[in-house]
């Protein structure tokens, strides 16, 4: 196990590869860090701030998390270290608050050896703020490091892709996740064995998701589950189209849960379609390898892999504020037809 970046679970060869290269001063100064929301992004970018201003940089655990320096990092309270986010009626972020933040830094740090600049759901800056940014991750200024937090490599320009470092988070699986939770506590409260097994593969791999679940979601998680798997069973060829229809339409239609719901049954979806490939493939929605496989055999890999696409095309447009309402009709039309 690597001794740096303690705060992080796993992604054991991100830490080893980066702590060593703070060590070695070898540290690029731009980075794409890319991994679903809760996934560590943030912790990792957080990490690396405090490592690298930590008052007991030199020692042997980087960072150390206890002094003054490293605690005011994770507190938010640290002024080297600055997040750029979306506004909150927003859906993108502009080039305006990117210049803002551009010349940032290029003014001298209050403070600290190294100035730290975070930028939050990058996939939503628009295409000029990405040009925007383009010349300072090309030439930071001195002791500048950036880091761009994404959830969909896809919006990121491929210019900002090839000047930056990329890094991407572990997904774990269900027994990682438990592990992480009996070191860490958390779930002591779900004392039937396999409802944590259940609500942890809800989590879809993601530590920080997994941490949402366990703090009160745990009804509406298995509500979310019962819904994703009647979409699932509704798919065979063989179920009139009413039924789909009407399964579609008991989608949830807020935004929020609406994705949650989509999010899932891409989950489950990917489970299937790997299972046509391998038999063994590490399940993250399924619980019972026999149902799932079932399913799986149920539902040809073309109409699975077609209806994957769909359903993460909705995801999406869900993204860009189309209506929920007029994205469900849409769906279904959509799978109607294949
Ligand atoms: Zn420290």
């Amino acid at each position: 196990m690597s001794k740096y970046f303690s705060r992080l679970f796993g992604n054991e060869g991100v830490k080893s590869r980066l702590g060593t290269a703070i060590k070695d001063s070898t540290l690029p100064h731009a980075f794409l860090i890319s991994g679903p929301d809760g996934s560590g992004k943030t912790t990792l970018a957080k990490e690396i701030a405090a490592a690298l201003n930590c008052e007991k940089r030199g020692g042997e655990l980087l960072p150390c998390h206890v002094c003054n320096t490293c605690r005011r990092i994770y507190d938010d309270a640290f002024v080297d270290v600055k997040t750029l986010k979306r506004q909150k009626d927003k859906m993108t972020i502009g080039v305006e608050e990117v210049r803002l933040f551009r010349e940032d830094m290029f003014l001298s740090a209050t403070e600290s050896d190294y100035k730290i600049y975070i930028i939050d759901e990058a996939q939503r800056l628009t295409p000029q703020a990405q040009n925007a940014l383009l010349k300072v991750i090309e030439e930071p200024p001195e002791n500048v490091i950036i880091f761009l937090l994404t959830s969909s490599d896809d919006a990121i320009l491929t210019t900002i892709k090839s000047r930056t470092q990329h890094v991407s988070m572990q997904r774990f699986d269900v027994d990682m996740l438990a592990e992480y939770f009996t070191r860490a506590g958390g779930a002591e409260h779900i004392i039937d064995k396999n409802a944590l097994g259940e609500l942890l593969m809800c989590a879809d791999g993601r530590i920080g998701r997994a941490k949402e679940l366990l703090g009160g979601g745990a009804d509406a998680v298995f509500a979310m589950r019962e819904q994703t798997e009647a979409f699932i069973s509704a798919l065979k060829p063989s179920t009139p189209y009413s039924v789909l229809y009407t399964t579609i339409k008991s989608l949830p239609t807020k935004r929020d849960e609406l994705t949650d719901s989509l999010e899932s049954i891409t989950v489950a979806l990917r489970d299937l379609i790997l299972l046509k490939f391998n038999k063994d493939a590490p399940l993250l929605f399924y619980p019972v390898r026999e149902v799932a496989l079932a399913l799986a055999g149920g539902i040809t890999s073309k109409r699975l892999i077609k209806i994957y696409d769909i359903i993460t095309d909705s995801l999406d447009d869900l993204s860009k504020n189309v209506s929920t309402s007029a994205l469900l009709t849409n769906l279904g039309a959509r799978i109607k037809l294949i």
